[in-house]
């Protein structure tokens, strides 16, 4: 039986309907959550990303300012726009899109913001209270993760949980997060010895590496929930070949574009998963998604007083 499709784009839309309530609830109480994104230079990539940022803030009714900074930024240019960013009670997050030009010393900026309005998760402060699971900002690609999970009802406590990747923005908090929330968790990297038997063990595997189709459909056992993390963009044609030479309408697609979307996980895989999300509409929708649910939360734990953020962590 193939397996069950975890939708992102439905979560998103049930978060995006929970998120505009509560922007409404906080605005009845004189707050309302906003996000500035620092957008440096003219990447087109990035630009597209920003410019989602932003509409997802308009659809739900939270503030936004977009700086941008030009090309030839200066570190210390940019350390004086997040320390007025830092000051701007008015803004709740903030959001510096990566990469930045590289005469930018990047982990100065990312450190220069303040925690308490750091709603990518990046900040040492907060990955020190996600090790300790402590409340804080929890980088948003892995919480979409877990709340695919959670929505999905997909059993965490005691499961065995594998992690293919170890980066700091991915692999790391997936790990911690599935730790606390009590699966067995083993973390692979490119040097873990024999990756097809450890994957075999799983019964979550949560795929983060930048490889496309690197995890082969038997390497799952069958009834595992595979989180697909992976968005490579593949432009061979041998390669969509061999990826999708059962999914026609998919190739159809390759052969008129020149491109496609595949994950790290093989989209064969879909025969042996008991879950599985799909690449494009799982896991990716879900990071935007986060970012405006720590918006929200990261408004409330600051501008509400304490005994009114119910609901905030
Ligand atoms: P990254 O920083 O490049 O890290 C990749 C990780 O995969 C590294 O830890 C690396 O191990 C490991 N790895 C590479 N080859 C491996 C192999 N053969 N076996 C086992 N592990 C291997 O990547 P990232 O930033 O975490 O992103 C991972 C993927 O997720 C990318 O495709 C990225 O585009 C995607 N992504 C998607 C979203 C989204 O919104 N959907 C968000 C973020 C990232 P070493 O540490 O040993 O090098």
């Amino acid at each position: 039986m193939p397996a069950q499709i975890l939708d992102g784009l439905k979560i998103r839309d049930q978060i995006f309907t929970e998120l505009k309530q509560e922007v409404a609830r906080l605005q009845d109480q004189g707050v309302r959550p906003g996000l500035a994104a620092v957008l440096v230079g003219e990447n087109a990539a990035s630009q597209l990303y920003v410019k989602s940022k932003i509409a997802a803030c308009e659809q739900l009714g939270m503030a936004s300012w977009l700086h941008t900074p030009p090309a030839a930024a200066s570190t210390e240019y940019m350390l004086q726009l997040i320390a007025d960013l830092n000051a701007d009670n008015n803004v709740d997050g903030i959001l510096v899109q990566l990469p930045l030009p590289s005469q930018i010393d990047s982990k100065r900026v990312l450190e220069a913001v303040d925690p308490e309005k750091d709603v990518d998760g990046f900040h040492p402060v907060n990955l020190g209270r996600l090790v300790s699971n402590r409340p804080g900002l929890v980088a948003c690609t892995p919480a979409g993760c877990m709340e695919i999970l959670r929505r999905y009802k997909i059993p965490i406590e005691s499961a065995n949980a594998v992690v293919l990747g170890r980066s700091d923005i991915v692999g790391k908090p997936m790990a911690l997060l599935l730790m606390h929330a009590n699966a067995t968790v083993t973390i692979c990297h490119s040097k873990t010895r024999d990756l097809p038997e450890v994957v075999h063990r799983a019964d979550i595997i949560v795929a983060a590496m930048g490889k496309a189709g690197y995890v082969q459909a038997d390497w799952i056992r069958p009834g595992a929930a595979v989180i697909d993390v992976g968005t490579n963009k593949v432009t061979d044609a041998a390669e969509a070949e061999r990826l999708l030479k059962n999914f026609p309408e998919r190739l159809q697609k390759f052969r008129t574009k020149g491109n496609v979307l595949v994950g790290d996980v093989h989209p064969d895989a879909v025969q042996t998963a008991g879950f599985l999300t799909p690449v494009p509409g799982g896991v990716g929708p879900m990071t935007i998604t986060m970012l405006m649910s720590n918006t929200a939360k990261a408004a409330k734990l600051r501008r509400l007083p304490v005994g009114a953020q119910a609901g905030a962590r």
